[in-house]
């Protein structure tokens, strides 16, 4: 990406944070590690030096999650359903071990996208206290 890491204009366009957020990146600079292991989140950005523990997606998290997994069965039902359907316990064969790999895999991009889009919008913990 193109812009200098450095530089804190104060303008925290949503798009770009939370997009960096999703690919587990620093919001503010882009390029810094958002988590130190699989959802463990860093205080501080380790290029730019952001700190961002402030952020905390919280109970958003398992909502967003959630809300991507449904929304991805719907589609997958649709188009099953729309191709002649299959047997309930075809439905179930499906439905367990791919919510539970789509759950696994959404859960790391989701956090990164709240973080992002929670620090675009200075939404911190500081303000709910
Ligand atoms: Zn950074």
């Amino acid at each position: 990406m193109p812009e200098s890491s450095q530089e804190d204009t104060g303008t925290r366009p949503i798009w770009r944070s939370t997009g960096r957020g999703t690919l587990c990146r620093c919001p503010n600079c882009g390029t810094g590690r958002l988590f130190n292991g699989y959802l463990e989140q860093v205080s501080a950005c380790p290029e730019c030096g952001e700190p961002l523990a402030e952020f905390n997606a919280g109970l958003l998290l398992p909502l967003a999650v959630g809300l991507l997994v449904v929304l991805l069965f719907a589609v997958i039902f649709l188009v099953i359903e729309l191709n002649g359907g299959v047997s309930p316990g075809t439905y179930l064969a499906i439905l367990l071990p791919t919510s539970a790999i789509a759950s696994l895999l959404a859960l790391r991009p989701s956090k990164g996208a709240l973080i992002g889009l929670m620090w675009a919008l200075r939404t911190s913990d500081e303000l709910q206290r």
